[in-house]
């Protein structure tokens, strides 16, 4: 199993614990779809860890103003390197640090990361962290060049993407073979249709209706196509 640590300020936003893929009866993100059936077949596990359990003030102080003066907050130090002390480490773990800043995140990072056996997701949220954090990561992954208020939407992101390669989480067996980005990641897939035949004028290419596999396969290769 597959074991993803997420470590934020605001846990509320995940559900991984409490909602119906583990038996509770609140809903989030991961509660729906292949997530929800990867949790609840033990194929992949998600803990999300609230930050603020690793203090020790009465007030759960997780972030501190800069030294220098400047804008906003920064996450501490100290909390976030208890935190990462008290999560259980796998054989093959990797620390990650969210941050818009870092290697950008696609396709074959997805495949590179679901290698490990764990992964810790740090959630930066205010100005980010205390630089010294670096110093006990591995890497720092950004999903765009753009910035969020906090890391979460990123951990989500991360982890969904590394979690369909995982064995047995997407259910075909071929369907990752085929799916955008998985030759290069200028490879888009063929494109496909549904019921009606005919929708508004628009039909369904006769190929597909015609039964013959190699014809189609064929057919689907021809109409692969490189993104610009
Ligand atoms: N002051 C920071 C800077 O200028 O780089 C931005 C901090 S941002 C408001 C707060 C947190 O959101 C970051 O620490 C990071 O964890 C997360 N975040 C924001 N944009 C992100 C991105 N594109 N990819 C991954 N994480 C991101």
């Amino acid at each position: 199993m597959k074991q993803f640590d997420i470590v934020t300020i605001f846990p509320g936003i995940f559900s991984a614990k409490g909602g119906p893929a583990s038996g509770g009866d609140s809903c989030c993100y991961f509660d729906y779809g292949i997530m929800r059936q990867a949790i609840k077949k033990k194929l992949i596990k998600i803990n999300i860890h609230d930050l603020r359990k690793s203090t020790t003030d009465k007030h759960h102080t997780v972030d501190d103003r800069p030294y220098g003066g400047g804008p906003g907050m920064i996450l501490m130090v100290e909390p976030i390197v208890k935190m990462l002390k008290s999560i259980k480490k796998k054989k093959k773990t990797r620390v990650i640090m969210l941050a818009p800043e870092g290697k950008k995140f696609d396709q074959r990072q997805a495949e590179r990361l679901a290698k490990y056996d764990q992964l810790i997701l740090l959630c930066g949220r205010y100005e980010g962290f205390d630089a010294r954090v670096e110093k006990y990561i591995d890497e720092k992954v950004s999903i765009g060049d753009y910035v969020l208020a906090g890391g979460e939407l990123a951990a989500m992101v991360v982890t969904e993407a590394v979690a369909r390669h995982v064995p047995g989480v997407v259910g075909h067996e071929h369907a990752l073979d085929d799916e955008t980005f998985s030759h290069d990641l200028d490879y888009i897939e063929y494109p496909q249709y549904s019921r009606p035949e005919s929708y508004k004028g628009q039909k369904v290419p006769k190929i597909l209706l015609s039964g013959n596999h190699a014809e189609i396969k064929k057919w689907r290769q021809s109409k692969r196509k490189k993104r610009k």
